[in-house]
């Protein structure tokens, strides 16, 4: 399918935008209207640059206010549709987006709309130009697309066709089942944008917050899917509009937008490239060796488990939860994750075919394909296969000790991302790992708020948490903050922190005053929890209870927890009471 993103979805002038979008590899353009006005190129030269660089100009975009016009002045849009049609024809361009009318004065008269679509449809026709006619979703009288429909219909005019913008589709409530029983050749062009749901005013929303598909919740893939099934076989084409956008560098932008392009294709099986993995486990965490490490690893109940047989890196473990140390001269930026994702070349070759750099690093001979990825706001994600199998990276040791009982594993990891970068790391887990996003919570901290998601894949257990702080500047930490590891009994665990002499996150007295209040809890458990500086969430029959290590300079702490009866949340009712004991610390 052809590869299509709008110029207004990248910031610059119009040739960085044209230079962007041809090295992120699309195969084509819409042309913003505005971006050509304020080009000092001309239409041919910009469609000879556009050639130049292996591009077509499959749109432009937009003529506005062109039906519903009171008679008396659409003379006046017969001259303005003429003159663009020039430039249309100039460009090479097959198709002009018509978006419905938002002024005041928009007459409210299907008949009118469909007359005067169908004139502009005789002129269109003379360029051998097509129109494609859009619902905008706050349009005067004409914001659903079962109305553009219904004017195209009338039209009846085979130059005038119906355009699909996923945004203005789904912002509406309406889904892929309003395409329902429209041929596929009278859909003109496909618009897709994504966005996160969020109550407020549609335009607004439209203007400042769409995002590409597999970064927001809207349900793209049904539109789209839909408009497959139809039949139309014109591009798939981005039209995003953010701040985001508006602020981020085109390069980056237009190599975000292919991979949501590729996910997005994926989800409506028109893809060619690996498939992401069917399920998703945490592995190890990896960290960069220093003189401090060891013994804090030890005072975590850690011990060492096994020597690599060629880099200078040792493997630790303490149970189930596996940490790795990498003494080498270049270690990660923070600490890394490793994860179980099978087949581990598919995993690789989908990283690449999405664009998601590589971490460099040698292998040596016999030893596991353990490929390496940076997300895009630095994290290593490192690939690994199931145990026992070849390319396990634990065959890549040599155990020095059998493993003793401990801890469960690694329950989460908690990644801070720069508020301008969340919406990319959540595309990256998304594309890459088919990752899902839970609900965005929102926590007020003592200097700012702060802005969780949780993703899980559908199979296995690799839970990560994206974490935006906002916060006055220079304060928000970035990587991973937090590791979370599970335990069978987070007592005993905090009993053997306090005698490794580990600080402890000071739980204030009146947040088990209050946790009293709310749960009714039994003067056992209370005292329990009090002793041991335990925090506590219960929903239904499952209960979580959990501590945690005071933060390094860094802000990095350890997360001890212990899930009962199938609690599977991350205790967030008591998450203001942690960051206001943090910051004390
Ligand atoms: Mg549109």
């Amino acid at each position: 399918m052809k590869r299509a993103i709008a110029t207004v979805s990248l910031s610059g002038v119009l040739a960085d935008k044209l230079e962007a979008v041809a090295a992120a590899g699309f195969d084509g353009i819409e042309l913003f209207d505005n971006d050509l006005v304020a080009s000092p190129l001309t239409p041919r030269e910009v469609a000879a640059r556009c050639a130049d660089l292996g591009l077509t100009i499959d749109l432009f975009q937009p003529v506005r206010d062109v039906e519903g016009v009171p008679p008396e002045r659409f003379d006046a849009v017969l001259h303005r549709f003429r003159t663009k049609l020039a430039v249309v024809r100039d460009l090479g361009a097959p198709v002009v987006l018509a978006c419905s009318h938002v002024g005041a004065d928009a007459v409210d008269d299907l008949d009118l709309t469909a007359a005067q679509l169908h004139a502009l449809g005789d002129l269109a026709a003379d360029e051998g130009v097509t129109i494609a006619f859009e619902a905008l979703a706050w349009g005067r009288h004409i914001d659903r697309v079962g109305q553009a429909w219904d004017a195209v219909r009338r039209a009846d005019h085979p130059a005038v066709t119906l355009a699909v913008d996923t945004f203005h589709i789904l912002s509406r409530g309406d889904d892929g089942s309003a395409l329902a029983g429209i041929p596929g050749d009278r859909i003109g062009f496909l618009q897709v944008a994504d966005a996160p749901l969020m109550d407020m005013d549609v335009l607004e929303w439209s203007r400042h917050f769409r995002c590409f598909p597999g970064e927001g919740t809207l349900d793209v893939a049904g539109v789209v899917a839909a408009t497959l099934a139809a039949g139309y076989a014109g591009p798939l084409s981005l039209e995003v509009f953010s701040d985001v956008v508006r602020e981020a560098d085109p390069r980056t932008t237009a190599r975000d937008a292919l991979r949501s392009l590729v996910f997005l294709e994926d989800q409506v099986g028109v893809a060619g490239q690996p498939p992401a993995p069917a399920s998703v486990d945490p592995a190890f965490i990896e960290v960069a060796g220093s003189p401090a490490v060891p013994p804090l690893l030890e005072s975590l109940g850690f011990s060492r488990a096994g020597t690599h047989r060629s880099k200078p890196v040792s493997w630790w473990r303490h149970g189930d939860a596996h940490v790795v140390v990498n003494d080498g001269p270049s270690p990660s930026p923070g600490p890394a994750v490793g994860v179980v994702a099978a087949p581990v070349s598919a995993v690789a070759a989908r990283a690449k075919a999405l664009l998601w750099p590589e971490v460099d690093r040698t292998r040596g001979s016999g030893e596991a394909h353990l490929p390496g990825i940076t997300s895009p706001s630095g994290l290593h994600v490192f690939v690994s296969a199931p145990p026992g199998d070849d390319d396990d990276w634990q065959r890549d040791f040599t155990p020095s000790a059998a493993a003793a009982p401990g801890l469960t594993g690694i329950d989460h990891v908690v990644v801070a991302v720069p508020p301008d970068r969340l919406n990319e790391e959540v595309s990256f887990l998304r594309t890459l790992f088919a990752l899902a996003p839970g609900t965005v919570e929102e926590f007020m901290e003592p200097h700012g708020r702060l802005r969780s998601r949780a993703f899980r894949p559908s199979s296995g257990d690799l839970r990560i948490v994206l974490n935006v702080e906002e916060v006055g500047s220079g304060r928000a930490s970035t990587g991973i903050t937090q590791v979370a590891f599970g335990c069978a009994d987070v007592r005993s665990q905090v009993r053997a922190l306090r005698a490794a002499g580990v600080p402890l996150l000071a739980v204030p007295d009146n947040y088990y005053v209050d946790l009293d209040a709310r749960f009714g809890l039994s003067p056992v458990l209370l005292a329990d929890l009090r002793e041991h500086g335990l925090f506590y969430d219960r929903v239904g029959d499952g209960e979580l209870l959990h501590a945690f290590t005071a933060p390094l300079a860094t802000g990095f702490h350890v997360e001890l927890l212990e899930r009962r009866g199938g609690y599977d949340g991350y205790g967030s009712a008591s998450t203001h009471v942690r960051l206001a004991a943090q910051r004390r610390h």
